[in-house]
């Protein structure tokens, strides 16, 4: 099926469904654990203009969402709690997002593109990966620094390909991944869950909320306070430096700071995104969603 500029092709809803799933393949074949579509339109519901898919890619009908896992069970296991800081992600999403996004060009002849996802000013992206996830039927956001969790696999990380190709949308999930049902029993008994126990907001960290009937009924979540924990590497920990380096008069404490490590670790995971975008994992190190799968001999 190749499209005609300006010639609406309609499809056999059956075809179209076998044709999103090759896709969805191709992005599986790519390295991405799950993939699942979003209509373009779902976003209109809940993000302003200037974050939707077709400001970006105008006539864009589809979001293919590709999410991967991050760190391995042996890493969510390592002894050493700063292993995942220092070891990099691969990126797989964002290799398959591009895989797909060529796919779709090369062989059904739309127009398809990578989503921009990181934020270029403050901390909202161009288009969300978490509002992308759910409207897939990826996720759902949690407690937890309002990480998207997937019931299976729990904590993923998200890309996506947008296209002016209509694919068949996924649903998104009927029910909230979080709280589980071991963290309701928690909350009924201590008042708080495994995230909310690990970081809570009275007491020097960043979330908070309330349960009722099994269901999230308030939230609190310092994002800000959140941000300085978990993404001192990086583009951020980098302009906090280069603001402390502006302050500083004395020659040999400037080129201590250069050549500290904390400056070294920036400058590598800005160059090489060799060290990981978050430092931070410990609300989901206790979330159980997922968890069973990282038991491994
Ligand atoms: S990532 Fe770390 S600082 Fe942020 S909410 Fe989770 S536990 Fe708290
Ligand atoms: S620990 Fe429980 S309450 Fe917290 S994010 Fe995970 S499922 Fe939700």
């Amino acid at each position: 099926m190749t499209a005609v500029e300006g010639e609406v092709e309609e499809t056999d809803p059956g075809d179209l469904e076998v044709i999103t799933n090759a896709i969805k393949q191709v992005g599986i074949n790519a390295g991405s654990t799950l993939v699942g579509v979003a209509a373009a339109d779902a976003f209109n519901e809940y993000v302003p203009e200037g974050h939707r898919p077709a400001d970006f890619l105008p006539g864009a009908q589809s979001v293919v969402v590709c999410a991967s896992l991050g760190p391995t069970n042996a890493a969510w296991h390592s002894p050493n709690r700063r292993l995942m800081e220092i070891t990099g992600y691969d990126f797989r999403e964002n290799v398959s997002s591009i895989v797909v996004a060529e796919y779709i060009e090369q062989t059904h002849g739309y127009l398809a593109m990578q989503a921009p996802a990181l934020p270029t000013s403050g901390q909202q992206p161009p288009l969300s990966m978490m509002l992308s996830a759910v409207l897939a039927g990826l996720g759902t956001r949690s407690i937890a620094a309002n990480i998207i969790l997937n019931p299976t696999y729990g904590l993923m990380f998200f890309a996506a390909a947008i296209t002016t190709m209509r694919l068949t949308p996924d649903h998104q999930l009927e029910e909230n991944v979080c709280p589980a049902r071991s963290c309701v029993r928690m909350y009924e008994m201590e008042g708080k869950t495994p995230c909310m126990a690990v970081c809570p907001a009275d007491e020097g960290g960043c979330l908070d909320a309330t349960i009722e009937d099994g269901q999230i009924t308030s939230s609190f979540f310092d994002r800000e306070r959140c941000s300085t924990r978990a993404m001192n590497f990086g583009i951020r920990g980098h302009i906090k430096q280069v603001e402390i380096l502006t302050g500083i008069d004395d020659a040999d404490e400037r080129r201590e700071l250069i050549y500290s490590d904390d400056f070294r670790r920036n400058m590598s995971s800005i160059g090489r995104y060799k060290e990981s975008v978050s430092q931070c994992f410990e609300c989901m190190r206790v979330c159980p969603v997922g968890r069973y799968r990282r038991k491994l001999k």
